[in-house]
Parts: structure tokens; C-alpha cells; sequence
């Protein structure tokens, strides 16, 4: 391998050109847009109203209360119980605090991880479209993804096409449900079937489990509850997406008490620690009562379904969301087989920000390409806005010219 590596990150995101030029993000390519041309942003998930007072509350007093330095290095010991807390809880597993680490986000959590147990040539396996953090890292660590495609236009996991991705260099596995960008549940035989090919090849479970508790339909399986997976697994959580405080970076990871020494090896030299007083105030969100987190979720799913019936009545095909912050929109109801030159193209036509889905997949699958997210995270009128001005796609749809 002879790619320095920073290109071999750029490079594993799609983002390095052809003459070596290096593109930003598809989040912050389509928020810079909407910024530009005052369009509304659905595109880079973030919510644009603020979570449940007690958690900001916890954060104010804290700071007043001056934690302001440096938190422990396996993160504040609240923190820490409060996550071991939740996953007896909602998940009935015996965690003990031993089993947690506190980190700068699920990005961080995912970074440690991989750069922790991840060698050149060790394949992760990811269900495609996958969020692009799992290619990036797998590229620095001079790994490769083989993905498992989820297909248009439900983009329910085949159970049948799970086996065949690993190999005698699957590493690990990466299981993010509920999942970005198509807003689907993974159904428990497919977890069932991911844990028995983890098994047999040895490999290591990484979960993404940032949407835990923005499920609408039903609650969230962990995979940690299916027989055999606890030995293999790294669970990762983030308080930014239930708690809308995306910008605090306050995030975790649960596994055994030797893999969280060995994965913290790599943590306190990425960032050793950050966000102190923000650490408590998560502990206080996940200690809310369950009526609280049943609002919150039916909060969202409100939002989703504004945007989806929005979407659907100017005639795009929006299949159901069953969880998260986005829904998915098949860009060829309007004439246009690249959602790529849609979302480009969307601020002019409609005053909206979307991203193509292109960028969470391999450039190999075509059948992703007139597909693209939006975010609902956002406030009622807003969303009401955004959906009268995508009223003004209702002629294309009719008449597709592009
Ligand atoms: N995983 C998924 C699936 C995400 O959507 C995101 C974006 N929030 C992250 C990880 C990153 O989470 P965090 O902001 O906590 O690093
Ligand atoms: N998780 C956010 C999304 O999917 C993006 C975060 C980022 O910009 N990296 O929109």
C-alpha cells in the first residue's frame, strides 16, 4: 500500500477527483447550497429546534457548577452509569459501567473502534446505501467494505444475501439499525443471521445505533439481545440525535471491560476526552422517564409524516420510514435518473436542500442513483413551507423533460 493516508480516506468516501482534488462532504457540499441560495435544508441531518429542557438545563448548571476541565478518560463517572442504566433498562442486559466508554460522538466511537482491531486487507461488511463514516475509516485503516446491497424500493435487508459478504477476511461487521439513510429496521432474523455468520468467521459486531429511540413503529431490538452476540460486540450510542444537540458530540460505546481498554488505547490519543459538561446533561436525558422518550418519538414521527405526504403529493415514490430523521425520495418521478444533478438543480427549482444518495454507496450501483434523503428533523413550519414549495415540482412530475 502506497497511498498516503489521507488519500486513502478521501479516496474510500468517493471524495478524492480523478486529478486529485478532494471534495468536501455531501453534507457540508449541501448545506454550503443552502446557505447560498436561502433554501430550505433537509439535506445534513440536524435538527433546527432544541431538545428537552432538562437535558440543556443539566448543561447550564454544569458549567456553572464548573465542570469545565477535563472529564475522566472513560468518560463522567454519571455518564457512565447512566449509559449502564439504559441498557438495563430498555434492553434488559446486566451492563455494568466497566462496559462503557464515553466518547466524542458515534463518529468517534466508530473511529476508535476500527483503528483499534481493523489491518490492511481485512474486509468490514456494511448494508449499502451505508453512512459514509464506515468506508472513510475502513479506508485509512487500509481495510475494504463489501457491502450488502439494500434495494429499491423498500430497502429491507435480504436475509439470503447476508452469508455470501463474509469471508475468511471479514473482520468485522458493521449493523447500523435503525438504519441512515433509508430509515429501515433491521427485522430480528436478520440479526439472528449477521450474528451466526459473525460466529462462524470470527469477526467483530459493530453496531450504529444513533436512532435507538426515534423507532415509530414498535421498539428497538439491540442485537446485544440475540444469543451469541454479546462476546463479539461493540454497541454504539450518541445523545445527539434523541436529544437534538448534534453539536455536542457526546457519544458512547458498549462492549466488554477488555475490549473497552483496548479500544480506549486508540480513543485518548484521537481526542482523549471532550464536551465535560455536556456529559452529565446526556446522563440526565437518558435518565428521562419513558413517557418522555415516547413523546420525542412521537414528536418525529409527526414530522415524518408531514414531509412524506408532502412528498408523495407532488407524485415522488417515498417509501415508509420506520425510524430515524430521513425519508427517501425516487427522483425519476421527476424526469431525473441523477439525483445528484436533482439536488443541485432543487434550490432553483423549489427553494429545498436534499442529498443524492449516490454518496452512500459505491458508484457500481446504479439502481441507488435517481434515489435521494430528506430530513424531517426540522420545525413543523418549516417542513409546511418546504412542502408548499416542492409543490412547484407537481409540473415536472407531469411532465418529465430532463
Ligand atoms: N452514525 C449514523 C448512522 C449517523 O447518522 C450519524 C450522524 N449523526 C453518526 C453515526 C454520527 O454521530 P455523532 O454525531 O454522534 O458522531
Ligand atoms: N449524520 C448526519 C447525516 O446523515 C451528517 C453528519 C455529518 O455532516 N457528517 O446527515
Amino acid at each position: 500500500m502506497t497511498d498516503a493516508p489521507w488519500r486513502r480516506t478521501a479516496a474510500a468516501a468517493g471524495l478524492l477527483g480523478s486529478t486529485g482534488e478532494i471534495a468536501p462532504t455531501i453534507f457540508a457540499e449541501m448545506t454550503a447550497l443552502a446557505t447560498r441560495t436561502g433554501a430550505i435544508n433537509l439535506g445534513q441531518g440536524f435538527p433546527d429546534f432544541d431538545g428537552p429542557a432538562v437535558v440543556l438545563d443539566a448543561a447550564q448548571r454544569a458549567i456553572r457548577d464548573g465542570v469545565n476541565q477535563y472529564s475522566p478518560g472513560r468518560g463522567h463517572p454519571e455518564l457512565l452509569e447512566a449509559v449502564a442504566e439504559h441498557q438495563r433498562r430498555w434492553y434488559g442486559l446486566g451492563t455494568t459501567t466497566a462496559e462503557v466508554l464515553v466518547t466524542a460522538g458515534a463518529t468517534e466511537a466508530l473511529a476508535a473502534t476500527m483503528l483499534a482491531y481493523l489491518e490492511p486487507g481485512d474486509e468490514v461488511v456494511v448494508f449499502e446505501p451505508y453512512y459514509d463514516a464506515y468506508a472513510a475509516i475502513a479506508g485509512l485503516a487500509g481495510a475494504r467494505i463489501v457491502p450488502i446491497p439494500l434495494s429499491p424500493p423498500t430497502f429491507e435487508p435480504d436475509v439470503d444475501r447476508i452469508e455470501r459478504a463474509f469471508t475468511s477476511r471479514t473482520r468485522m461487521v458493521i449493523v447500523n439499525s435503525p438504519h441512515n439513510p433509508t430509515g429501515v429496521v433491521f427485522d430480528e432474523d436478520v440479526l439472528r443471521e449477521v450474528v451466526r455468520c459473525a460466529e462462524r468467521r470470527d469477526a467483530l459486531i459493530v453496531t450504529d445505533e444513533v436512532y435507538e429511540h426515534l423507532v415509530y413503529d414498535g421498539r428497538h431490538v439491540p442485537i446485544a439481545s440475540i444469543d451469541g452476540a454479546r462476546d463479539r460486540l461493540v454497541s454504539i450510542g450518541s445523545g445527539g440525535k434523541t436529544f437534538s444537540t448534534t453539536g455536542w458530540k457526546v457519544g458512547w460505546l458498549v462492549s466488554t471491560p477488555e475490549r473497552v481498554t483496548q479500544i480506549l488505547s486508540v480513543k485518548q490519543y484521537l481526542t482523549f476526552v471532550n464536551g465535560a459538561p455536556f456529559q452529565p446533561a446526556i446522563a440526565a436525558g437518558l435518565r428521562m422517564d419513558d413517557e418522555a422518550f415516547d413523546t420525542l418519538a412521537a414528536t418525529f414521527a409527526r414530522k415524518r409524516d408531514l414531509l412524506t405526504r408532502g412528498l408523495r403529493s407532488v407524485g415522488l415514490t417515498v417509501p415508509d420510514a420506520q425510524a430515524g430523521y430521513f425519508v427517501l425520495a425516487d427522483g425519476s418521478g421527476l424526469g431525473f435518473a441523477n439525483a445528484t444533478d436533482l439536488a443541485r438543480r432543487l434550490p432553483e427549482l423549489a427553494g429545498v436542500v436534499g442529498v443524492p444518495l449516490a454518496p452512500f454507496a459505491r458508484a457500481s450501483r446504479h439502481d441507488l442513483k435517481p434515489w435521494m434523503r430528506f430530513a424531517f428533523c426540522k420545525r413543523d413550519e418549516v417542513l409546511r413551507d418546504a412542502v408548499d414549495r416542492l409543490g412547484a415540482l407537481r409540473g415536472l412530475a407531469e411532465a418529465p423533460t430532463a
